[in-house]
């Protein structure tokens, strides 16, 4: 069908519309009054009190395009980005919502009409997932969508059980997967959950939200049951245009585009270099959206993890030929793409260009002398002739004196062969914040010191408070 992501997206909404959904805005990307939450990271999040019937408003229906962020918590793409097809770091979510209205039957009726009768794709290359023991939904794909039973697979918790993250609304779901065909199967073997490639592309998530998961692990019934769903725009826009990955829909490719200018490197999927100019263009919308969201560079929280975003997009500019600060750059052209469609992002177009500069240039004073300390290290090691691992202590050197983040390491220690110790990279970590700690208490000002330390910790700028917990969950943080 060709349509652009633009396109589907004002399509979706409309769909949803003349079935008596409310067209709701997308909710910033800083959870609201949500501190368990590091980003938003799905549409049901700023809807997450009415399904706890916490919360009434005058619809029971809505629809939204939701920006999405999934580095670091409970949903973490990043180390995927780049590397598979379908792995964003920021993306938009397509969902619509019931709060104790239709259920089950009439989520699976408007998904299959939208995807067939509006999108027009091949009913005989969509695929069914519903959870082992949900019968019901099983049933009613047959009888409401027609599909056969043989393409209706029956998967456990881990790919059929929802829940945004270790607390709050879950439930049973239902995947919709599109089959890009059999040259993109990863081997003979390659099926509905027995693997993980792209050829069963994941497009759509009907979640019937039944439970809250509470902090003791207990999940009670929700007062009513509801549906919530999500679908990645730029995984139905790469089916709706006939490409294989997310990174060859129009938008990824004017971005891409633009890095091939910048560096005069052209991009070729399957080089080395195809790898960063994915990563730059993933990168550089979540850097766009945070920062016209409120997030700022910082060493805790939010701000660490778009710090690290931007120090790892920069790194790998240098697989370009990219020297000089170019991120900003970058950053702007996806203002110049999509600001029609988030006129925040205009708005803060200037500072975020500026923000994203002095960090770029703090770092790249400091990146070369990191990199080829790396280097030295890891030759050292190879010569060693023992466990070819990186110490804890050598990566925490790097980032106390080069702010050089983890994944850094990672991605250049892994490509050669190498582990790297990151139990013991936190371990450092943690110990140096007691020290910091104990040194704002001997500095005389305990009171101030203490609130402002605490502040700190909680990373005032956004207001987020559950980093401490998240960070041993996360590999981002
Ligand atoms: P996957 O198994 O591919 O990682 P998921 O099961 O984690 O996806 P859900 O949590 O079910 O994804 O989110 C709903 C939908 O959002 C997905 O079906 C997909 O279309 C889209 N989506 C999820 N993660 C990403 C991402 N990192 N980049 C782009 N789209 C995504
Ligand atoms: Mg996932
Ligand atoms: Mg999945
Ligand atoms: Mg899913």
């Amino acid at each position: 069908s060709n349509l652009t992501a633009g396109e589907i997206r004002t399509k979706f909404l409309e769909f949803f519309r003349s079935h008596g959904h409310n067209v709701v805005e997308s909710a910033p990307l800083i959870p609201k009054d949500d501190p368990t939450l590091l980003f938003t990271n799905a549409g049901m999040v700023q809807f997450k009190k009415l399904f706890l019937g916490q919360e009434k408003r005058d619809y029971v229906r809505a629809t939204t395009s939701q920006k999405c962020l999934r580095v670091g918590g409970k949903h973490n793409d990043l180390e995927n980005v780049g590397r598979t097809a379908r792995h964003l770091t920021f993306f938009e979510m397509l969902g619509n919502f019931s709060f104790g209205d239709y259920f089950k039957e009439q989520a699976i009726g408007f998904a299959w009409e939208f995807l067939t009768k509006e999108l027009k794709l091949d009913p005989e290359r969509l695929y069914i997932t519903v959870y082992t023991d949900d019968d019901e939904a099983s049933d009613l794909w047959q009888k409401v969508a027609g599909v056969p039973l043989e393409r209706i697979y029956r998967l456990g918790e881990k790919d059929n059980f929802w829940s945004m993250g270790d607390t709050g609304p879950c439930g049973p779901c239902s995947e919709i997967m599109y089959d890009q065909g059999e040259h993109v199967a990863c081997g003979p073997d390659c099926g509905i959950g027995v693997c993980e490639c792209d050829r069963f592309l994941e497009i759509w998530n009907l979640v019937f939200m039944q439970y809250d998961q509470l902090e003791s692990g207990e999940r009670v019934p929700l007062p009513r049951p509801s549906i919530d769903t999500g679908m990645g725009l730029e995984r139905v826009a790469a089916v709706c245009q006939g490409v294989y990955s997310n990174f060859d829909i129009n938008l990824f490719q004017d971005i891409m585009g633009y890095t091939a200018k910048l560096s005069g490197v052209a991009y070729n999927t399957a080089e080395e270099t195809g790898t960063a100019h994915r990563v730059i263009a993933d990168h550089s919308r979540s850097i766009a959206f945070m920062i016209a969201d409120g997030i700022l560079p910082s060493n805790e929280g939010r701000g660490y993890v778009l710090r690290r975003l931007i120090r790892r997009a920069f790194r790998f500019g240098r697989l370009l030929g990219l020297r000089d600060p170019f991120l900003h750059k970058t950053a702007f052209e996806v203002v110049r793409l999509m600001g029609d469609a988030f006129p925040d992002l205009v708005e803060r177009k200037d500072f975020m260009e500026k923000v994203v500069r002095e960090e770029e240039e703090r770092f790249s004073l400091t990146l070369d002398k990191g990199l080829a300390m790396l280097n030295e290290e890891l030759e050292r090691i190879a010569e060693e002739n023992g466990k070819r691992e990186v110490s804890g202590e050598f990566s925490f050197k790097l980032y106390d004196t080069f702010g050089f983040p983890i994944d850094i390491v990672n991605d250049i220690a892994e490509k050669q062969g190498f582990t790297v110790d990151e139990n013991g990279y936190n371990e450092h970590m943690a110990s140096q914040r007691k020290r910091a700690k104990a040194a704002w208490k001997g500095s005389g000002e305990a009171d101030l010191g203490s609130v402002f330390h605490t502040l700190l910790e909680q990373g005032v700028r956004s207001g987020f408070t559950g980093y401490e917990s998240l960070a041993e969950k996360s590999r981002v943080i």
